[in-house]
Formats: C-alpha cells, sequence, structure tokens
C-alpha cells in the first residue's frame, strides 16, 4: 500500500493559506473526473475555503443527475467567466488526468496562470506540468486517491452524502463495477464506507448504467454486428464507427461509452480498438487484458495515452487510412501478444 501521509501535510496547508481554489477535471469528463471533482468540492466546502470547478466540456448525459454537478462550469459554454475563475485562482487542483492538454482549450490559460498547481490523479507517467504532482497509479480511480487523501488529512473523518455518491460514482465507472482487476481489498472497504454514509447503489447503478436510450441500444448492435472485426490470430478485435452510422441512431454524447470492452468477453482476445469518425480527424480507445500494455500503442502511434488496459488517443486521416495504419501497427506489434493469455 501506497504512503500517502507523504502528501497530506503540504496539501492541507495549501488548502488552508489558498483563498481561491479551482478544481479541473480533463476533456470529456467520465464518472471518474466528475466524481472525484465532486467530492473534492464538497470537502473544500466544508472547511470553509472559496472553491469553483471547472470542466472543459460538456458533461456526458449519465453524469448530470450528480448532486453539484450543476456547479461545474464549462469551459467551452462559459469560457468568459471560466478565464476569470482560473485569473483568480490562486490554487488550481487538475484531477484524473496526467497532461496538460487533457484541459481542452483551457490548457494554455492553466498552465500560464500564476496559482500553484496540484495535479490528483492515478494515471501512469504523467508529464511534469504541476507544481505538486500526487500521481498514484496503484488506486484504482483518481476518486479512491482523493477519499484516501482526505481521509488522511482530517482528524475528524469528513463524510456527507454527496461526498459519498460522488465517490462511489467514480470507482464504480473507474473499475466497470468492479469488473476490471484493478480494484483492491482497500478499495472494497472505502465502498462498505460510502455506502454507511447512505449511499443509494440501486439508484446511482440505475441512473449510470439503465438510463439509455433505445437508439443506443441499437447503435450498439450494429456497432457488435456490422462494424466489428475480430482478428484472432493476433488476438485484437476491433469496431468502427462512421459519422454516418452516428447519425443514423441520433447519437449523442457518451452513447459509445463502453462498447470497446464488449470484444474482450470474445474468447482469446485481449486487445480491443474502437474507431469514431469526428470532424478532421479519427478518435480512438483501446482496452486490453493482463500485461498488454494499451497504452505504449495510445502513446507510441496515436498522441495519446492512459493506463496499461485503457487508454485512447487521436489520428488526423480518414476513417479508413487510419484503419490501414493501425492495421500495420497492430503487426508490428504481433511480437506483445505472444505471451498474453
Ligand atoms: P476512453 O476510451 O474511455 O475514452 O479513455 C480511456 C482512458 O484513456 C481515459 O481514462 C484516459 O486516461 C485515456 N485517454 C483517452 N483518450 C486519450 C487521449 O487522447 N490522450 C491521452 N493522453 N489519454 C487518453
Ligand atoms: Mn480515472
Amino acid at each position: 500500500m501506497v504512503d500517502i501521509s507523504k502528501y497530506t501535510k503540504q496539501l492541507f496547508n495549501l488548502f488552508c493559506l489558498s483563498d481561491n481554489i479551482l478544481i479541473i477535471s480533463h476533456i470529456n469528463p467520465d464518472g471518474d473526473a466528475i466524481g472525484s471533482q465532486i467530492a473534492l468540492y464538497q470537502y473544500l466546502k466544508h472547511i470553509g475555503r472559496n472553491v469553483s470547478m471547472m470542466t472543459p466540456n460538456y458533461l456526458q448525459e449519465f453524469l448530470k443527475w450528480m448532486e453539484c454537478s450543476d456547479q461545474i462550469n464549462i469551459f467551452i459554454r462559459e469560457r468568459n467567466k471560466c478565464k476569470k475563475l482560473i485569473d483568480a485562482a490562486d490554487l488550481i487542483i487538475m484531477v484524473d488526468f496526467n497532461q496538460p492538454n487533457r484541459m481542452g482549450e483551457a490548457e494554455g490559460l492553466v498552465i500560464a496562470s500564476k496559482a500553484r498547481k496540484v495535479l490528483i490523479d492515478h494515471h501512469l507517467d504523467p508529464t511534469d506540468f504541476a507544481d505538486i504532482q500526487i500521481s498514484e497509479s496503484s488506486f484504482c480511480s483518481t476518486s479512491e486517491l482523493v477519499y484516501e487523501l482526505i481521509s488522511e488529512m482530517s482528524s475528524q473523518p469528513f463524510m456527507n452524502k454527496v461526498y459519498a455518491e460522488a465517490l462511489y460514482t467514480g470507482i464504480i465507472t473507474d473499475t466497470g463495477n468492479f469488473e476490471h482487476g484493478s480494484y483492491t481489498a482497500s478499495t472494497l472497504r472505502i465502498v462498505a464506507d460510502l455506502l454507511e454514509a447512505g449511499v443509494e447503489k440501486e439508484k446511482i447503478l440505475n441512473l449510470v448504467y439503465n438510463n439509455f436510450s433505445a437508439d443506443r441500444l441499437r447503435l450498439q448492435g450494429y456497432a457488435m454486428n456490422k462494424r466489428m472485426v475480430v482478428l484472432p490470430e493476433l488476438k485484437s478485435a476491433y469496431i468502427y464507427l462512421t459519422k454516418a452510422d452516428l447519425k443514423e441512431y441520433n447519437h449523442v454524447k457518451g452513447d459509445t461509452e463502453g462498447f470497446v470492452n464488449m470484444p474482450l468477453s470474445i474468447k482469446g482476445i485481449c486487445f480491443s480498438t474502437l474507431f469514431i469518425e469526428k470532424d478532421g480527424f479519427i478518435k480512438l480507445s483501446f482496452r486490453s487484458k493482463g500485461m498488454f500494455p494499451s497504452n505504449e500503442i495510445a502513446s507510441l502511434y496515436f498522441s495519446g495515452g492512459g493506463h496499461m488496459n485503457a487508454s485512447g488517443g487521436e489520428y488526423y486521416d480518414t476513417l479508413e487510412n487510419t484503419i490501414t495504419y493501425f492495421l500495420k501497427v497492430l503487426q508490428e506489434n504481433a511480437w506483445r501478444f505472444e505471451n498474453i493469455e
């Protein structure tokens, strides 16, 4: 178990000395980004700090139910207000990402700001862009790390329902509802604490996982049936969706969430890729099993990064050319699959 007490004294001092604190989560924020952000916000309010929240772009539908999520300022919607918040901040806390470009269009302003910057994250290999980097990849989620930091810095354990539900949401979404191997006995002890604090778990599971449109389910069926290619000899499978496919099924943000995990349920497949056609580029999501480093494929070939088993990147070309390039990359990396079960 990592000793996080090395961070907490300095962090708590910073919290107490700062007049305006801004918490920033990453572009296309997921449950862990928003969960850890709202949890920190709750704690900082509790200790009497002046604190705001910002995210580079919009929240996905399945997170909008979260209490306090309506207080998150969206940079691309409220640029002026967000610029003022960045300017006024003397402490900026960045959660759940490890590279500054994950702040999207806010990156330049945040990096140029004179505020002290703290990173709280669980991704591997962070770029050095914060004054204090709390980067611990042994945690299943940034939410778990936030829980441990706050527990360590409070003599009286801090807890309230909004805080507990935010952290619970972060933990279930980043572990695929306890399906990925990343959670530990300690995670489950934290979850036990959160449940005892009154988390309504059925309500949250329904809001997060059973909240899709019929079109989304049809898109999923179409993606698996018509757009999935399985390459057993390379232990890989990929799914691609064109702009026209998404339009046909009235796609809204978040609809393709989880598709990339599905090919991993095929026997013998340990690397899965999802290509989504965007304006002028292709967004790629990668998932892998075991020791296959999907994040190395992401960073070496697709200007991206992430975790060993969940990562992403992008490629500025047509869908067809991107898939051709990807297949070449797979061939070049065939050696990596040799010892993967
Ligand atoms: P997803 O496939 O769910 O969009 O992303 C999975 C994980 O991959 C994210 O938690 C994030 O860590 C990482 N990731 C996704 N896209 C990118 C990207 O473009 N750049 C980097 N550095 N990481 C990404
Ligand atoms: Mn996370």
